[in-house]
């Protein structure tokens, strides 16, 4: 039998990028905002509702320029901290530290695995008057419920540090109101990596309705130029070139499929786990489905699932196993509490299988993998 790869990424054909990527050909010009990139922006505006985007070289940059973005807009630049959830992708920690500033952990809640509004409150005003931004996430793309980034937004604004949320996974992902993640003042900044569901090798995207952090961003992603060549802001390059705004091109072309035929497997899984304990994230029927998150009942049966699966040639892993507080590069950073939730959850959590074309076959031998294992511990 042929082994189940983790994920098996599909980017856009050559021949559907390339017909958007003639435009640039003929333009003769291939990055600083050509043709593609210009089309770009309108149709993910268009596509999110009606919201201000700046296309960027990978989500990890986009972070870097919209966290610049709001702290210089609110002058919070020389405070030390930023709080953000350990329970994500070591990048989220990253690019607050290359900015210099220290990450603050917080936890994150059981139900949604996002972050604990009651932490964020908490470590706001332990830390009163130290803290640049706050750097939530959108864990593993899917959105909070909307009660919930209110509750964030609203512990913000009383504490007047400014929010960016780190939905690297979730373009296109809704929320339960059926909103849209990404249309919002508060940026939001998503990732176009080959293994994300909006997939083009590397690239990302910055969104906000807020008219002069737009034009900040625009200006930070672009050597910090505000007029001509005048920089009026200490910049970066992270342009998004042609050949990256044709793929992304292509891939909005079919994007609608690609997030049912995710949702249609993460169905399938969640129908045959949930009965043994294995237990989804609450929210995430409007999510995008990187991956087929779950965590197993206990540690006990993750370890099953995980050997299972080596045995069975499936490709079954398990995300965030170590939060970022764990890493070496973070082992310093200062944490506010024991972040509980965020141990547990990195003690049981899986990822399964994951393809725009997985395979009913597949589908069902992961299902038989993971069930085999959990009824033999
Ligand atoms: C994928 C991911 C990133 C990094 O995105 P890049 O485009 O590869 O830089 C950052 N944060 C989270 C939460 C991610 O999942």
């Amino acid at each position: 039998m042929n082994a189940v790869p983790f994920l098996r990424p599909q980017l856009p054909s050559l021949s559907a990028l390339g017909a958007y990527y003639r435009l640039a050909e003929e333009a003769r010009f291939f990055s600083n905002g050509g043709p593609c990139e210009r089309l770009l922006r309108s149709r993910l505006s268009d596509y999110l509702g009606g919201v201000g985007c700046v296309p960027v070289t990978n989500a990890t940059s986009g972070l870097v320029v919209a966290l610049r973005a709001v702290m210089d807009a609110r002058g919070t630049t020389e405070l030390p901290l930023v709080v953000v959830p350990s329970y994500t992708f070591v990048a989220t920690a990253g690019a607050v530290r290359v900015l210099g500033h220290q990450p603050l952990f917080v936890d994150v809640e059981p139900a949604g695995w996002q972050m604990d509004a009651d932490a964020l409150a908490d470590a706001l005003s332990d830390h009163g008057g130290q803290v640049a931004a706050v750097l939530a996430t959108h864990t593993f793309g899917t959105p909070p419920r909307a009660d919930l980034q209110r509750r964030w937004q609203a512990v913000c604004d009383a504490a007047e540090v400014p929010l960016v949320v780190d939905a690297a996974a979730g373009f296109g992902a809704t929320d339960d109101s059926g909103a849209r993640s990404g249309r919002e003042a508060t940026p939001h900044v998503y990732s176009f990596h080959a293994t994300k569901s909006f997939a083009i090798g590397e690239g990302g995207l910055v969104t906000t309705l807020d008219e002069d952090l737009l034009a900040r961003v625009d200006a930070l992603h672009s050597f910090g130029f505000t007029e001509g060549r005048i920089a009026g802001y200490a910049g970066i390059n992270a342009k998004m070139d042609e050949l990256h705004a044709a793929s992304a091109l292509a891939v909005l072309d079919t994007f609608d499929t690609v997030l049912a035929r995710r949702r249609a497997i993460a169905a399938h899984y969640r129908e045959h786990l949930t009965p043994l304990g294995f237990r989804f994230q609450v929210g995430n029927a409007g999510g995008t489905w990187q991956a087929g998150y779950v965590t197993a009942p206990d540690p006990e049966t993750r370890t099953a699932v995980l050997a299972a699966g080596a045995s069975g040639r499936v490709g079954i892993t398990a995300y965030y196993d170590r939060p970022a507080h764990r890493h070496p590069a973070y082992a310093d950073a200062p944490r506010h509490g024991p972040l509980d939730v965020t141990e547990a959850l990195a003690a049981r959590a899986l990822a399964l299988p994951m393809a725009n074309d997985l395979t009913a076959e597949e589908v069902d031998r992961v299902v038989d993998v993971v069930v085999g294992a959990a009824r033999g511990v």
